[in-house]
Order: structure tokens, then sequence, then C-alpha cells
């Protein structure tokens, strides 16, 4: 409620914002935050973080060290994160200055939780069983059969913590984690997409143009629009869900969902609560980003037109040691080329990404 108070009163430029995590997001944050007249600080466990060029401080701790964290909050007018695998507990003394509110984490960083929420939204997500032995996966596999995905609940991202099995003998070859997990049976789509929403305190909300996104081994590899028809057909049912989910959570800020389109209509993959990778477009391709809305939207300050400016975008991860050939994009129109500043080019690592508006 404390937070609620404090953005119906807005945040004044000038003030200064918490990023919890020291990725590029929090980096993109922090460029659209200055934009504004804000300032931030960053706190990451990270050594190797690369919101340093553009944060004004930052704190560099684990995230159960109570005392560092009190002391950055005593700094920051609100706190928002960049990383959605933050643990909660450590946040409880900060609730009356976080943005959106931690119940979305909560939500969010158990699959299965995220699931089951969904389900009471009316929505549908992939098939799925909870597995938690190998005696339950085999189980899992005679229900839902092959192929399909064997998914840690929680801390996966980009591919990790996932491991496909195509016939029912590659459970007994896998080496089922030791933590739990979900087996989703494999969903047949025609392609994949995302809803990019904004919502303010006052429960006031913009959407961007839904881009189809391509992945590649688990990584995203491009987000374009147009979208296409069967996309377009499935973004109405798909925005209505992400709708009630930023209602549900009370949720302040830049929230998405990805989704499957299929034959059946829009079935819901994931949640991010917070700003997304397939919304870097909306840098250049957009009237107001998905980072600037955020910082917008936590500062308490009216929501920026989302229209997409040209007749097609597309944004392109550049991965690992592609990031040695990033700079052949500067040779093409109306490209821009954003590098993260990450020192090693590590494989599967995202370095960087481009956005090329596309006129004719
Ligand atoms: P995730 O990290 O769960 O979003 O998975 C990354 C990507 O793997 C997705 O965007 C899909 O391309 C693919 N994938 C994950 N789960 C499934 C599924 N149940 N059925 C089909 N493809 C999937």
């Amino acid at each position: 409620m404390q937070l609620q108070k404090r953005l119906n009163k807005m945040i004044e430029p000038g003030g200064t914002i918490g990023i919890l995590g020291g990725g590029q997001l929090g980096r993109m944050l922090a460029m659209a935050a200055a934009q504004i007249g804000y300032r931030c600080i960053s706190y990451t466990p990270e050594n190797d973080h690369v919101v340093g060029d553009v944060c004004q401080d930052v704190f560099v701790n684990n995230w159960d060290d109570a005392q560092a964290m009190a002391a950055f909050a005593k700094k920051c007018d609100v706190v928002t994160w960049e990383f959605e695998n933050v643990p909660v507990e450590p946040l409880r003394p900060l609730e009356d200055r976080l943005a959106p509110h931690p119940r979305a984490l909560e939500t969010a960083q158990d699959r299965l939780n995220e699931k089951r929420f969904i389900e009471r939204l009316g929505g549908r997500p992939a098939p799925f069983v909870t597995v938690d032995s190998r005696e339950d996966l085999r189980q899992a596999v005679e229900r839902l059969g092959t192929p399909g995905i064997l998914k840690t609940r929680r801390d996966g991202y980009d591919g990790k913590g996932q491991w496909r099995i195509d016939v029912a003998r590659d459970v007994e070859g896998i080496a089922v984690p030791d933590t739990a997990c979900v087996y989703e049976g494999f969903v047949t789509f025609e392609a994949e997409f995302s809803v990019i929403l904004a919502r303010a305190a006052s429960g006031a909300r913009v959407f961007w143009d839904s881009p189809a996104n391509v992945h590649r081994d688990g990584i995203l590899s491009t987000s374009s629009l147009p979208s296409g028809k069967t996309i377009e057909a499935q973004i109405e049912e798909a925005r209505a869900l992400a709708a009630q989910v930023s209602d549900a959570l009370g949720y302040v800020g830049v929230l998405t969902l990805e989704f499957f389109a299929t034959k059946e209509g829009p079935v819901f993959n994931e949640m991010a609560p917070r700003v997304h990778n397939s919304g870097h477009w909306t840098i250049e391709g957009a009237a107001t980003s998905q980072f600037e809305n955020h910082i917008r939207a936590i500062c308490g300050l009216p929501l920026g037109d989302t229209r997409t400016i040209a007749p097609g975008v597309e944004m392109t991860n550049i991965v690992g040691k592609d990031a040695h050939t990033a700079a052949n994009w500067l040779d093409q129109a109306d490209t821009h080329l954003h590098l993260y500043g990450k020192a090693k080019a590590r494989k599967g690592r995202k370095m960087g990404h481009a956005t090329r508006l596309i006129w004719d």
C-alpha cells in the first residue's frame, strides 16, 4: 500500500531508482531512466556486471546480505528488478519501495505456480505433470507421451535446466536433476509470439505490437513485425489473458507473456515479470520503448505511446562469438546496434542485438 501511495505521487526526476541485477536489461533500463532525468544504482552479486558504465553506483553483494541490501534501499526512491530469479525473502524489508510487487516474482519463479496461476485465470499452458524422481518422469511420459521437455521448476532461462525427451527410453538415459521439475508435453506450434504490456499503478495499461519470435537452441534469435496472420488472429485472446495476469498481480511496470500460436489458439508458455528480450525492438521501433515505459510506470509518470513507427521491424540477437563480427550490422540501412559491454563472448551468451527498421 505504501508504494501505491508513493506512486500516486510521482517520483520527481532527479530521484534515484534502484535496479536489482546487473545485466543488459538493467543497463538499458538505466539508459532510459537517464534520458528522463533519473539516476540509477544497481545491486548485483556478479562482479562482471554490465550496468557499471551507466549507473551511478553498483553494490556488489550477495542477495542475502541484509545490511548491504538495506544500505542500497535507503538510497533509492523506488527499487525494481531486471532479473526474475532474485530471491524474494531478502526483499521483504524493501516491500514499501518495490515496483512491481514481489508477488509477481513469487508467481513467475516457479513454473508450477505459474502454470496453475494461469489455469486459474482461464489460460491454457502447455500440458504438464510435476516430476520429482525418475519414476515420476516415467509416469509423466506415459501420461503425456513424447516428445516432451523436462524443465526444472526454478532457475531455468535461455533453454538452461531443460532436457528434451524424444522417446520413452530417453528417460533412462538422462540425469534427472535433484530438484523439483515439470514434464511438459511438446506443443506443436505454427509460430511463437509475446505479449508485452506496461501497467501503471492506476490500472492504466498499454500494449506494444506482438512480435513473432524465433528461438534457436532455446535462446531467442529474432523478434519481428509484422508478425503475420496466424499470430495476429490470436493476439486479442493472448492480450486478454495478459491483462488479467497484470490485474491479478496488481502489477506496476512492464510484463511479458510468451505464447505458442497453435491451430487451437494461443497456448501460454511462460511469463517474465520484467522488460523482455522480445521487446528490445521497441527502443527504435516504437514511439516509447519498453524500458522507458517501465521507468515511467514505477515512477508514477503517464505511460507513453507504444505505436510501432515503421511498417516492419526486425531485432536479431547477437549471441556468443557473433559479437566479433557485430560491426557488420553498421553497414545496413536504418539498423541500430547495441552491444552490452560483456568481456567474454561465451557460447550461448547474449552479447548484444541489432534492430533494423524496414520501410519498404
Ligand atoms: P522456455 O525457456 O521454456 O521459454 O523455452 C525456450 C523455447 O523452447 C521456447 O520458446 C520454445 O521454442 C521451446 N519450447 C519450450 N517448451 C516447449 C514446449 N512445451 N513445446 C514446444 N516447444 C517448447
